[in-house]
């Protein structure tokens, strides 16, 4: 029997269309598809059923709350198919497909977050590829976890990255090897994908986007005036982006103390490190266990994408935010390697 695959369309260059402003994400995906790809006519292709949200966006607008809508259409359609795609927008696709990640735990069927960098509506495009290999993907393929599927690289959801604003190889996960690679053959790394949940899914889908949590990227000149504002909005939970392996200026006293009694005072703060690749080891240096001392929590490799997604997941459990620090000093779903 075919395999059944539900396709959600949330915007993003995918579905758009050229206007006099630029593109814009425009309904009528499932049209195009069957007007321009016969996919019903390949034996080895599976059924699908696409559905667009009400409001196409482009994902330079998505919010914490986009992220609950489209795990909770997962959600609600979980029994029904055998794996899942969400079209997305490139420009915030990692913040999706980690947040998934958290919200869509113990999961046992593929969920694959794909977009594309030039519209299916143009005749040379890269949208054209992504989806059907998604779909094979999503049919054919054991990936019980949320990933990301861009130009051939299949990537675990919360390790991707957006790497490059306007080639093909879009995305990377610099700190997990590929999940699989797609050339002239579909290449799994089955050994590199989470194996499938022992017990039952374990969904976990709070009220989103009642927290402020942001990032912080540490720049030379940074005072404890700015830290001090910045807190003052005030912040829930923060994401340090530190210098290489965990390092933060320790010339002013008063820069620490400030990050220690916010930590007092309930704001969770993660330290990650400002490279692309590597972790944060924080006993390296005198200024990076300063920085510890002050009670942060180690992010360890996790990208950024993961960190914010994973912070608004926790404060969205309504968890005190010293159980937060130490949640996100472990893995939930394969996002950190410590
Ligand atoms: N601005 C677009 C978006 O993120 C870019 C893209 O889809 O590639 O929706």
């Amino acid at each position: 029997m075919k395999k059944r695959i539900y396709i959600l369309y949330t915007g993003g260059t995918i579905g758009m269309k050229r206007s006099p402003k630029g593109y814009v994400p425009m309904t009528g995906l499932a049209d195009l598809i069957s007007q321009k790809i016969p996919i019903h006519l390949s034996a080895n292709m599976p059924e699908y059923v696409l559905e667009e949200l009400d409001e196409l966006i482009d994902s330079t607008n998505a919010t914490p709350a986009d992220w609950q809508l489209i795990g909770n259409r997962i959600k609600e359609n979980y029994q029904d198919y055998d794996g899942f795609i969400v079209l997305h927008g490139t420009d915030t696709l990692a913040y999706t497909s980690a947040s998934l990640s958290f919200m869509l735990q113990g999961l046992q069927k593929p969920v694959i977050v794909t977009g594309s960098q030039i519209p299916l509506s143009e005749l040379r495009n890269d949208a054209q590829d992504n989806l059907i290999t998604a779909l094979i993907l999503a049919s054919h393929y054991a990936l019980p976890e949320v990933c990301l599927y861009f130009n051939g690289r299949l990537l675990r959801g919360n390790r991707a990255t957006k790497i490059k604003s306007s080639g093909f190889d879009a995305f990377d996960s610099p700190n997990h090897p590929w999940l699989g690679k797609v050339g002239i053959h579909i290449e799994v790394e089955s050994s590199s994908v989470l194996p499938p949940a022992k017990n039952n899914e374990n969904f976990q889908l709070p009220d989103y986007g009642r927290h402020r949590i942001a990032p912080l990227r540490l720049f030379p000149g940074i005072d404890s005036a700015f830290l001090e504002h910045m807190l003052k909005l005030p912040i829930d939970g923060l994401i340090l982006q530190s210098y290489g392996v965990g390092n933060a200026p320790d010339r002013d006293p008063k820069f620490l103390k400030t990050l220690e009694s916010a930590i007092k005072n309930g704001t969770a703060v993660v330290n990650l490190s400002q490279c692309t690749y590597g972790r944060v080891e924080p006993m390296s240096y005198a200024t990076g266990s300063a920085l510890a001392r002050t009670g942060v929590a180690n992010g360890y490799d996790m990208t950024l994408e993961a960190a914010l997604t994973k912070m608004h997941h926790l404060f969205a459990l309504e968890l005190k935010s010293d159980v937060i620090a130490r949640k996100m000093e472990t893995s939930l779903c394969g996002e950190l390697s410590c």
